[in-house]
């Protein structure tokens, strides 16, 4: 095998628990990726390379809650009661420019300014009107319904962090403090390889013996959804040459390699003769169902993934080890993986104890009200319509030896492990 320097995979000799495979992708010497500012608007789904801090208040001046009138609270000491004189309006973005004095009060708006003099808001609900005659309870506490200066975010708070994903709420908080540009990491590029004979690109003629590619569309699809760039390389034919010429290709153009196919120890399967060429290549056999040894490796700087040919055991272990390793990779230090919903299993099921198992389950209300966990009825990991009834998978833990009708199981929704 040949060893480049920079070899970011190690090579475990012992089989690995998934924890163990995980925290070894998160100590490999992989590279992140450069910085970038970009426009806010376009910034979803990025991850921060600097912390942010704010350079005003929010709210900037303090202002009313609801719409009603604003007045002194202590003018009802000084009036001895309710009784209180209209002077003017202020409107959200338009203020009342004088000073309110003793005994006078403002009609005013949600978000509108609170002029100066009052600090208190009485509801409109609440008030008895007679042409500039306004009467308000007097049971309001001082401060009532009055927002204050930085109530939400003080000048100079520390908003959001290195390594934080934004989420639409994120994109709100950071505009809502002015910041239109922000500093991101650079999205990471991902390559995508499809290896066999056997497959046919969609949208052209099946051959005999032939199948369609399903790998590339589900890859692609999942890595969009976890932010990256993808690189489509194609199908590549079972041969030395013209996976080599790819995965080259690749290496340089890219920041991340995956494949899938061709990584077994039958005669056709090149991808594993190639990095071992040309790079370094270690399989780590980890204590899972499905999936065999993963493929890790490196490609002159660039790391190398080889996940199996089967549709779903690609995606299981896409999901299961590829989405840290892009976390790892982009800097997303704020990134965990899904909690399990728990909820009872509607099947038995024995299994091998050691290791994890994920199934194509179903999370579905049950007919007692509560929720209940379907299992799908085969178990190859070549049934692409097994995804389509799911929507996620069930995680059996390494200890279980039986599930029975009733347990309670561990289930992880696509939508989430899709994030
Ligand atoms: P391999 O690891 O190359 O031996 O492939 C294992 C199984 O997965 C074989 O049945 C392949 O035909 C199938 N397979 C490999 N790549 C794909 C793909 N891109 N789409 C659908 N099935 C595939
Ligand atoms: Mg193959």
């Amino acid at each position: 095998m040949v060893r480049i320097p920079n070899d970011c995979f190690s090579d475990p000799s012992e089989m690995l628990s998934v924890e163990e495979a995980r925290s070894l992708i998160a100590q490999s010497s992989l590279q992140l990726t450069t910085e970038e500012t970009i426009d806010l608007q376009d910034s979803i789904g990025r991850i921060l390379a600097k912390d942010v801090h704010s350079a005003i208040n929010v709210p900037p001046a303090n202002n009313s809650a609801v719409d009603g009138f604003a007045f002194s609270h202590r003018d009802f000491e000084t009036i001895g009661d309710g009784e209180f004189i209209n002077v003017g309006i202020s409107a959200a973005g338009r203020p009342f420019e004088d000073t309110v004095k003793t005994g006078n009060c403002v009609k005013i708006f949600t978000g509108a300014l609170m002029p100066d003099g009052c600090d208190t808001v009485a509801m409109i609900e609440d008030i008895i009107q007679e042409g500039s005659r306004i009467n308000l309870p007097t049971s309001l506490k001082q401060g009532a319904n009055c927002r204050l200066a930085g109530e939400d975010i003080q000048e100079g708070a520390k908003l959001l962090s290195k390594g934080d994903s934004l989420r639409p709420q994120e994109l709100g908080y950071l505009a809502s403090v002015g910041i239109g540009q922000v500093p991101v990491f650079r999205k990471l590029k991902v390559a995508v390889v499809s290896t066999g004979d056997e497959l046919t690109e969609p949208g052209s003629p099946l051959k005999k013996g032939g199948i369609y590619d399903s790998n590339r569309y589900i890859l692609g699809a999942l890595l969009k959804n976890f932010g990256c760039e993808v690189h489509d390389y194609g199908i590549v034919r079972d041969s030395f040459d013209a996976i080599r010429e790819t995965l080259i290709k690749s290496a340089s153009e890219t920041d991340l390699i995956l494949t899938s196919g061709g990584v077994s120890m039958g005669d056709e399967d090149h991808v594993k003769d190639v990095v071992e060429d040309t790079g370094s290549l270690h399989f780590w056999r980890i204590a899972i169902k499905p999936g065999r040894p993963l493929a890790l490796g490196q490609i002159a700087a660039t790391p190398f993934v080889g996940l199996p040919g089967n549709p779903v055991a690609a995606l299981i272990c896409a999901i299961q080890f590829v989405r840290p390793m892009i976390a790892h990779l982009t800097g997303e230090t704020s990134y965990c993986l899904p909690s399990p919903i728990m909820a009872k299993a509607e099947f038995d099921m024995q299994k091998k104890a050691g290791r994890r198992e994920w199934l194509r389950g179903r999370y579905c209300p049950s007919k007692e009200g509560g929720f209940q966990i379907e299992k799908f009825s085969m178990d190859g990991s070549g049934i692409v319509s097994s995804l389509i009834w799911a929507n996620g998978l069930i995680e059996l833990d390494e200890s279980l030896t039986e599930i029975k009708k009733g347990d309670l199981i561990k289930f992880l929704p696509f939508t989430e492990l899709y994030a």
